[in-house]
C-alpha cells in the first residue's frame, strides 16, 4: 500500500482510503488523476457510474466515475476500489468526488443502471441532480423477461418492475423534462471499461500496473479532447456559416452548433406541417429550440451567446 500511495503522489493524483477499524484492512480506495480533476471542475455536469469487476489482484469491484465535456468526450472522472457493494461504500466514494467541488458548480445529471445501492447514494450525496436510469439495461431486462411471460404478462411485469417506481427516470416523454444533455445510456462508462481491460491486459492486475495504464488511457482522452476544442476555432462547415451563428461560432462546441443545424432542419418541417415545437432541445439540453430559432430568423437576429447553457 506504501509503494501505491508513493505512486498516487508521485503523479500528482487526489487520493483517499479508508480503513477497517477492528482489521485495519484498506477497504476503500478513492483516487483522481490530476488531468480529471482539471476537467472535472470544468465539466461537472453529467455523471455516469458503473462498477466493473476483473480489473485487479485483490478482485475489488472497481466504481468507474465517467463524465463529458462540452465537445460531447468521455473522460474518466474517478476511479475507486470498494471491499463492498453497499451504500456506504459507494457514499463514501461519492462524497470523496463531491469534496474535489469546492465552490464549483455541482453535477446536474447522474446516470447509472439499477443499482439500488448506488442509486441511493447518489440521491444522498447529490440530492439535487437529476437521477436516470440507462435506457439500454432497461430494454435488455424486459427483452430478457418478455421471452418467458406474453400478453398480459408483460405489461404486468413491465409496469411492476419499471414504470410505478421509475417511469420518470427513464421514459423520453418524462426524461426530456429534465436536462440530460444527450445521454439516455451508460455506454460511455460501458466503453470505459472495455478501455481499461483491453490495456490492462489481465485481470490479475497490481494497483501499481493498474495506476500506470490509467495515466495512458487518460494521455489519450487528453489528447482527442484538446482535438475538439481546437476544431472550435479552426473547423470551417459549410451549413455553420450563417448569420444565426454569427455569436456561437468560435464560442460553442461544433456538437452545438450540429444540434442547432438539426434543430433548423426540424423548424423548417414543424412549419411546413403546422406540428407542434414540443421544446425538448430547451428542456434536455437547456439550448433554444426550433420554435425559438424561428423566433430570431423572423425578427433578423442572431442566436444570443448566453441563451445557450453554461455547459
Ligand atoms: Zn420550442
Amino acid at each position: 500500500m506504501e509503494v501505491l500511495f508513493r505512486l498516487l503522489g508521485d503523479k500528482g493524483y487526489t487520493y483517499d482510503f479508508r480503513k477497517n477499524s477492528s482489521t485495519n484492512a484498506m477497504e476503500d480506495l478513492f483516487f483522481m488523476h490530476p488531468t480529471s480533476y482539471m476537467m472535472f471542475r470544468a465539466f461537472p455536469h453529467v455523471l455516469i457510474i458503473d462498477t466493473t469487476y476483473n480489473t485487479n489482484e485483490y478482485k475489488l469491484p472497481l466504481v468507474q466515475i465517467i463524465g463529458v465535456t462540452s465537445t460531447g468526450k468521455t473522460i474518466t472522472i474517478a476511479l475507486s476500489f470498494i471491499s463492498k457493494e453497499k451504500d456506504d461504500n459507494f457514499t463514501w466514494v461519492l462524497t470523496r468526488l463531491k469534496a474535489m467541488l469546492h465552490k464549483c458548480m455541482m453535477p446536474r445529471v447522474i446516470l447509472t443502471d439499477r443499482d439500488l445501492a448506488l442509486m441511493n447514494a447518489c440521491n444522498v450525496v447529490f440530492p439535487d441532480a437529476a437521477k436516470l436510469l440507462c435506457k439500454w439495461h432497461i430494454s435488455q431486462n424486459i427483452k430478457k423477461h418478455c421471452k418467458q411471460r406474453f400478453g398480459r404478462g408483460v405489461f404486468d411485469y413491465v409496469n411492476a418492475n419499471w414504470l410505478v417506481k421509475y417511469k420518470e427516470m427513464f421514459v423520453s416523454a418524462w426524461t426530456d423534462q429534465v436536462l440530460h444533455f444527450r445521454n439516455s445510456t451508460t455506454n460511455r462508462v460501458e466503453s470505459a471499461h472495455a478501455l481499461l481491460k483491453k490495456h490492462l491486459l489481465t485481470m490479475k492486475s497490481t494497483l501499481e500496473n493498474f495506476v500506470g495504464v490509467n495515466d495512458q488511457i487518460m494521455k489519450l482522452q487528453q489528447k482527442t479532447i484538446k482535438g475538439t476544442f481546437e476544431d472550435i476555432r479552426n473547423k470551417k462547415m459549410n451549413d455553420h456559416d450563417i448569420p444565426l451563428f454569427k455569436e456561437l461560432r468560435g464560442n460553442v462546441s461544433i456538437l452545438t452548433l450540429e444540434i442547432f443545424v438539426k434543430e433548423l432542419n426540424r423548424m423548417n418541417k414543424i412549419i411546413e406541417h403546422g406540428y407542434g415545437c414540443g421544446c425538448h432541445i430547451r428542456t434536455s439540453c437547456s439550448l433554444p429550440c426550433a420554435c425559438m430559432l424561428s423566433n430570431y430568423l423572423t425578427a433578423y437576429e442572431t442566436i444570443p451567446l448566453d441563451s445557450t447553457d453554461i455547459f
